[in-house]
């Protein structure tokens, strides 16, 4: 007898539907013997009898092993597998019977609000899942709740994001977003609004409601009924509990949960009133250090970006994940604070940063977006495992192996590769306020190496548009080699720079010099500057890199070409993708001139870089008779931009005057390079 046929596709197929069948059965017995385990427990507790009796748990799995034998098995994989089994049996046992052997595992948990407040009970529900047993640090705030994780106090905070009726939680994104805390977890609470009373308190008597915002806009349409009823904003769920029990007043209500009724000894006086049924908040779990998902652990991740505003931005973003067959779950927009004319995207999508699909997607995104940040991949219980792809053979679609054949970038080896030409071959244009530094158009940035004054600064402003510039530039604070040096007149002059911008219709840009000022400059400059003193000032690279405004960063002094794009990279790592760099020239033997401009920067920075490369002939030469000659040679080797200092009186200028162009001159150099006419 001989029918051995090789069996074809469809019997494969047929095959696969089998043994997905005995899965299937595998898994609902040994959840059925789960339940038998728990009944044991039961009877165990009755009985006050161990979890564990090793000597009949070797006994069964012994017996396993015999009548795995019968049927041919292995007896090391039955071996195997029954030891798990039973070990996972006994696992559920002890858990069941609250006596875990094992101390159990502790955390340290930073929630806003107190006993009995939702952030407590839905991190209750994330952490007895897991097994964890929770003290917690209850701070008055969420940014406190956030600053106990960042001060080490605790190891996560549980922060709710999102609710299903009310929607977004906005504040604890923002905060979120600027703490750099990772996400590692999140977790869907039912929320069940109740409206508490004082024993004998009765609705038809009550005349004020305490309640948070939040669920005032959840439960409107229940207090919508109570016209008789104040609503009185309260901070806190849990906390607007507490204080109709201290007031000890039956006109007075509260709406939280049933635990906070219990917690402060009140009288729950309806149940069911939020507006809908399913009233769900979403908590995120963060921390200071990713999670690690295991292979195989359904996961997702969050992330946040800047698309710009030029029409289907969003959509061309969105597209990358279509292509990439990855399931978008969330999208929320949030206004960029400070800086009206753009949002920042949060999404949710299936998959960890470790998958290759993903990493390639955000690849992608990298080269495309305006600010890009992972906040974290995490386990969630939301999702459920991906199928495994049936298809023998799949052919991939257009645009699909785009993303799969991702050139290995050639920079990685020098240390920096999101700037690198591998990473993206198109040249990256960085726009801001309509003006394109890195597109067809050279773009002309000039003015003051510092602002004195009002009036120098409309004056120079004045010139700077009259003449064709496309960018004011000013000097608000000034990196000087002295301190006894003019050091600029900080946030004051910033408001004269960004007053003249506005009254001639030219964005700013102007430099910072510390990590703790990019925030404050960053609100009112259209574009920061990274002088070349601070090239390598790693921490205030890194702050430019979280904030929302374009990067100018000039090239140190004494820095290689690999080493400005590596300082350029701790930018772009941070999620701001909106990076030029600017040639200012560098020390030599050379003393002719104030610093050697390196003209060899533009080609070669233009070979190794995506990013626009402009040049300032000011700083590199210090004489402002040098300047027109170095400006004329960077355009001709294709600088994307030129930026020149100019006073309305050079020589009373307080920085840099010898190098300063007289507004005449300016106009000059303009013409000369073929702006105007
Ligand atoms: C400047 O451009 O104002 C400046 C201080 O330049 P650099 O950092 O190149 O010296
Ligand atoms: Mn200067």
């Amino acid at each position: 007898m001989n029918d051995k046929t090789e069996p074809g596709p469809g019997d494969i197929e047929q095959i696969r539907d089998d043994i997905d069948r005995i899965d299937a059965d595998i898994l609902k017995l040994l959840a059925e013997r789960k339940a038998h385990s728990i009944r044991i427990a039961k009877e165990k507790g009755i009985h006050d009898r161990p979890s564990r009796d090793q000597s009949r748990e070797e006994d069964l799995i012994s017996d396993r092993i015999a009548t795995g034998m019968d049927h041919d098995l292995d007896s090391g994989l039955v071996n195997r597998v029954w030891r798990e089994i039973v070990n996972d049996s006994v696992r559920i046992q002890q858990e069941y019977l609250g006596r875990n052997e094992r101390p159990r595992q502790a955390m340290t948990v930073a929630i806003q609000g107190i006993e009995g407040s939702y952030s407590q009970l839905a991190s209750q529900q994330y952490f007895d899942h897991k097994g964890v047993s929770v003290n917690y640090v209850r701070a008055l705030t969420f940014a406190d709740a956030i600053a106990a994780v960042q001060r080490d106090e605790a190891d996560v905070a549980v922060l709710p994001i999102e609710n299903t009726t009310s929607g977004a939680i906005s504040e604890v994104y923002d905060l979120l977003l600027d703490s750099r805390l990772h996400f590692v977890g999140d977790v869907r609470f039912r929320i069940r609004h109740c409206l508490l009373g004082i024993e004998g308190a009765s609705v038809s008597d009550l005349r004020r409601v305490y309640c948070h915002p939040q669920a005032v806009a959840q439960c409107s349409e229940f207090l919508a009924q109570l016209e008789h009823c104040e609503v009185v904003y309260f901070s806190d769920t849990a906390l607007s509990g507490k204080r109709i029990r201290e007031l000890d007043d039956p006109t007075v209500a509260a709406i939280a949960s049933e635990e906070a009724a219990r917690l402060f000894g009140l009288s729950v006086l309806e149940t069911g009133i939020a507006n809908r049924d399913e009233n769900f908040t979403r908590f995120i779990v963060a921390a200071t250090r990713p999670a690690e998902v295991p292979a195989g652990v359904p996961a997702k991740t969050s992330i946040v970006m800047a698309v710009g505003n030029h029409p289907g931005a969003l959509m061309e973003a969105l597209a990358v994940f279509h292509e990439a067959d990855i399931n978008l779950v969330m999208l929320e927009s949030r206004p960029i604070p400070d800086n009206p004319r753009e949002e920042l995207f949060y999404l949710d999508f299936d998959g960890k940063t470790s998958d290759q699909e993903v990493e390639a997607v955000l690849e992608t995104l990298t080269r495309q977006v305006r600010f890009l940040r992972v906040l974290g991949s995490y386990p969630s219980r939301d999702l459920r495992p991906k199928p495994i792809e049936r298809k023998v053979k799949k052919v991939a679609p257009e645009g699909r192996t785009a993303l799969t054949q991702m050139a290995p970038s050639v920079g990685s080896a020098k240390g920096y590769k999101l700037g690198s030409r591998g990473h993206k071959e198109q040249n990256t244009v960085v726009e801001v306020s309509g003006v394109r530094i890195g597109g067809d158009d050279l773009v002309m940035i000039a003015g003051p190496c510092a602002v004195e004054s009002w009036d120098q600064v409309m004056a120079a402003a004045k010139v700077v548009k009259e003449a064709g510039g496309s960018i004011l530039h000013g000097g608000c604070f000034k990196p000087r080699t002295s301190p006894y040096s003019f050091q600029g007149l900080g946030y004051e002059a910033l408001e004269m720079l960004v007053e003249a911008g506005k009254a001639y219709g030219l964005p700013v840009v102007t430099e910072v010099v510390s990590p703790e000022d990019v925030d404050g400059v960053a609100r009112k400059a259209d574009i920061l500057q990274i002088g070349t003193r601070n090239m390598q000032n790693f921490s205030l690279l890194s702050a430019a890199g979280r904030a929302h405004r374009p990067v100018m960063l000039k090239r140190g002094m004494s820095s290689s070409l690999d080493e400005l794009l590596q300082a350029a990279e701790y930018i772009l790592s941070e999620g701001n993708q909106q990076v030029f760099l600017c040639e200012r020239g560098i020390r030599t033997f050379e003393t002719s001139t104030r610093n050697t401009l390196d003209l060899s920067a533009v080609p070669v920075l233009r070979q190794r870089t995506h990013l626009p490369v402009i040049v300032d002939p000011s700083h590199a030469a210090g004489d402002r008779d040098l300047v027109a000659p170095l400006a004329l040679a960077a355009q001709a080797i294709g600088a994307h931009g030129i930026m020149v200092e100019i006073h309305p009186d050079p020589e009373t200028a307080l920085s840099d005057g010898p190098q300063s162009l007289r507004l005449d001159q300016f106009r000059d150099l303009m013409l000369a390079l073929g702006f105007g006419g």
